[in-house]
């Protein structure tokens, strides 16, 4: 069998399993992003993400990763939703309306796998989801996914942004896709939309000032230099998506696991701020929520809401 016979049952495959886009590249040192990685960590831009600074070669090269890495296929599943929460409700990213993305994803990475392995011979692999030791939208933006907009999100002309990316390294050699150009041109809207200002230039995220790492990644109190700044988010934080006029061509997932929830569709403020320890563990079971967990979510509530004076809080 041909290389490009190989990329077309791979790419057919991958469509199968519901991923919109696959990409391959060459499983290789990422040159250009060296510096910028480095110089993104010496400036503390991940804050207390101490996992951050750690794999640094392995991120930048995905042979220390696999034995004999020759590709790495990355592939974008969507998780825009059809139905949103009650506007007024503390918000949460749209990307955590359903079940943790990284179970369904990882299963749908192995099917992949092992359809390879059944039809093109015994290639060794590993299965990478939103996972701190692989640069996936570096990986995304060589394989000809998209290119890395302003907001730091890649960026695809067909879908917009609301999706996950994940990786199959493999030491299988595999015709490299050609990169994108970028489209972002003179737009600026997200940088001016952050809340926070955590854009503080085209593609540099300062992790540390970001909604998403106070709601989701950060253990201890948000500091109160923040309040009044959170516009509702109180977990991650989608305003530099959604202003982007990329995802105007967003169109609903069919994956049923990333559907919004009952609960959090229907929950309004009041219902958010009664939520008990016994509601939690039943409602997000298997959710993303349980990252910040009970305490965490009850913290974030009560920042987000703390700006209305609301005296009950
Ligand atoms: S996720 Fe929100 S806070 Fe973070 S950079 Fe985007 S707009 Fe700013
Ligand atoms: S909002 Fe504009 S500048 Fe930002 S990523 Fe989208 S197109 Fe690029």
């Amino acid at each position: 069998m041909s290389l490009p016979l190989y990329a077309k049952l791979i790419r057919e495959e991958a469509l199968r399993l519901g991923f919109s886009h696959v990409g391959f590249s060459k499983a290789d040192f990422l040159e250009e992003e060296a510096p910028r990685l480095e110089k993104w960590l010496a400036n503390n831009y991940h804050g207390k993400m101490a996992y951050m600074e750690r794999w640094f070669d392995k991120r930048l090269d995905p042979r220390l990763l696999v034995d004999g890495a020759k590709t790495v296929i990355s592939l974008l599943l969507n998780y825009f939703p059809a139905e949103m929460q009650q506007q007024d409700a503390p918000q949460i990213s749209k990307y955590a309306y359903g079940r943790d993305y990284h179970d369904v994803i990882k299963e749908k990475l192995k099917e992949l796998h092992f359809f390879i392995k059944a039809n093109i011979g015994d290639v060794n692999g590993r299965a990478f989801v939103d996972s701190a030791p692989v640069l996936d939208r570096a990986w995304a933006k060589k394989s000809g996914l998209g290119w890395i907009g302003k907001n730091g999100n890649l960026i695809n002309p067909k879908v917009g942004s609301f999706f996950f990316i994940a990786e199959l390294i493999v030491d299988l050699e595999l015709q490299p896709d050609a990169s994108m150009s970028d489209f972002c041109g003179t737009c600026t809207r997200c940088m001016d939309a952050c809340p926070t200002q955590a854009i503080i230039q085209p593609q540099v995220v300062d992790g540390s000032k970001c909604i998403s790492y106070f709601t989701i990644e950060l253990k201890e109190n948000i500091p109160e230099s923040y309040s009044g700044q959170f516009k509702n988010w109180t977990f991650g934080c989608d305003t530099c998506q959604d202003v982007c006029p990329w995802n105007k061509f967003s169109k609903p997932t069919n994956e049923k696991d990333f559907k919004i929830s009952g609960e959090i569709k229907e929950w309004s403020t009041k219902d958010w701020l009664e939520i008990t320890q016994e509601i939690f563990e039943t409602t997000f079971k298997g959710s993303p929520l349980q990252r910040p967990g009970f305490d965490g979510l009850k913290r974030n509530i009560k920042f987000t809401l703390q700006r209305d004076g609301k005296p009950d809080l």
